[in-house]
């Protein structure tokens, strides 16, 4: 039987790494076992959903490159079959009418709270065969079995074993028709022969409740895997108050997706002390046997260790798609400058983000605004001469043959003039960028059209003047 995996996000607001993570670790189990990964938008819940939401769920799944092979596909679209379903568990006696008001149930809770019970619903109505109470839109509650016990086998937990009479009769039907969670799970997943279930352990105590259903409507339940929780890095349940939790916000704070979807996957997954996996390594390795049984947490120093190794090691044509976004949304052109990957090689090993990378990309697609005051400063009465000598050393275009031969050029000019080469280095370095730090001279010119660097050498040039 093909391994068929699923995410089934709830589109109430953006997706977090939560989500992406489940979505992940169900994403690499399908393709390690060649099955197939399906989506499912669970917007049954109409009072929370909203289209931005789901929207904001699919360009999460697509800047990720979480493909799936079927999908997305909607609750709201099924309701006749869950409405269906719901009248078959009705028929064959595994569903019956609750007509108990709200009243009536506040009511039972306050007695049962008062005796010191937990409470929940007494079934009253499971064995009704009376003449129902008038004016009253009853709600659909399953029949769970009264005794015995549901054993979830789960692949991280292991063995879990839950009393029946632990489980009350939970409503599948509200008064309204609308089906609940637990059902249309259900139904789902047997409807796309879903066969492993990879999901939040939040949903651990439902797992009972809905193997019930499976048996009632006579199908096999998946194999369950319940993923433990992310925490902060001070231990207590992720919230925004850690920092970004969507997504789209860590590509807007400048993570190329590779990196996340690697740091993803070692949130609760590991394979010896291996940290970084190619998509085809996580895929080859990844099992559920190797997901950690307790939380993990984030680590937000990791996540940016693991940005640098891919903006250093990944093809810069293809770290080049995500830059040039980060280029175009702080008002840069890419045509205005260097091929977005030349300044990727000349400056992955001296950031951490895209968002840095761009910052220190600005002098070279955009005019200066000015000089850091500090390091003009410093300037002392050969910065002129310096500056003549460099324009003329630079006016050869040959020199951008090569970044040795442009190294070469500087230093000759300051064994010509017979000053120190950390004197030519800043003056040149100020006059391009408008500061004093980047990559070697040489490096840092080639970046520069020779016009570009004429021009620059000439503008300083002449704020020196005044
Ligand atoms: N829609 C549920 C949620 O977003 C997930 C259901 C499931 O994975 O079974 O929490």
């Amino acid at each position: 039987m093909s391994i068929r995996t699923r995410f089934a996000p709830s589109p109430t607001g953006y997706l977090h790494i939560g989500g992406a993570r489940t979505a992940l670790f169900s994403y690499l189990f399908a393709r390690r076992h060649g099955g197939e990964f399906v989506l499912r938008v669970e917007d049954t819940d109409q009072a929370r959903s909203t289209p931005e939401s789901v929207q904001a769920i699919l360009d999460g799944m697509q800047w990720l490159n979480l493909d799936y092979d079927e999908g997305p596909f909607y609750q709201t679209e099924r309701m006749d079959r869950y409405r269906a379903v719901i009248e078959t568990l009705l028929a064959t006696g595994h569903a019956y009418h609750c007509y108990a008001s709200k009243e009536e149930l506040e009511a039972l809770r306050a007695a049962q709270e008062a005796r010191g019970e937990k409470p929940r619903y007494d079934r009253r109505y499971r064995d009704f065969t009376g003449t129902p109470p008038a004016g009253v839109s009853p709600v659909v509650r399953f029949k769970n079995p009264l005794d015995g016990e549901v054993v979830v086998e789960d692949g991280v937990r292991g063995r879990v074993v839950f009393a029946n009479s632990e489980l009350d009769d939970l409503i599948i039907a509200r008064s309204d028709g609308t089906p609940t969670y637990n059902l249309t799970v259900v139904v789902d997943d047997i409807d796309m022969r879903i066969t492993h279930v990879i999901r939040g352990d939040d949903h651990l105590n439902n797992t009972p409740r809905q193997i019930n259903l499976y048996h009632a409507l006579g199908a096999t339940p998946p194999q369950f895997a319940h993923l433990p929780m992310i925490h902060g890095p001070d231990g207590a349940k992720l919230s925004k108050r850690h920092g970004a939790v969507s997504v789209m916000q860590y590509r807007e704070e400048g993570y190329l997706p590779e990196a996340l979807l690697n740091y993803l996957v070692r949130l609760g997954w590991s394979h010896g002390d291996q940290e970084v996996f190619t998509r085809a390594e996580m895929i080859a390795l990844f099992d559920i046997a190797g997901i950690n049984h307790s939380a993990a947490s984030i680590n937000p120093d990791k996540l940016r260790w693991l940005n640098q190794q891919y903006l250093k090691t990944q093809d810069p044509a293809k770290t080049s798609v995500e830059f040039s976004w980060h280029l175009a949304r702080a008002g840069l052109s890419a045509e205005s400058g260097p091929a977005p990957e030349a300044v990727i090689r000349a400056y992955a090993d001296r950031v951490h983000t895209l968002v840095e990378m761009t910052e220190a990309a600005r002098p070279f697609y955009a005019s200066l605004s000015g000089y850091d005051p500090q390091a003009l400063a410093k300037l002392d009465e050969s910065a002129p001469s310096i500056l003549d000598a460099l324009r003329a050393a630079l006016g050869d275009q040959n020199l951008w043959a090569s970044t040795e031969a442009l190294d070469q050029a500087v230093k000759q000019v300051a064994e010509t003039l017979g000053v120190k080469l950390g004197k030519v280095g800043p003056l040149l370095r100020l006059a391009l960028l408008g500061h004093t730090s980047s990559p070697s001279l040489g490096v840092t010119l080639a970046l520069f059209s020779p016009a570009e660097v004429a021009h620059r050498l000439a503008a300083l040039r002449a704020q020196l003047a005044k």
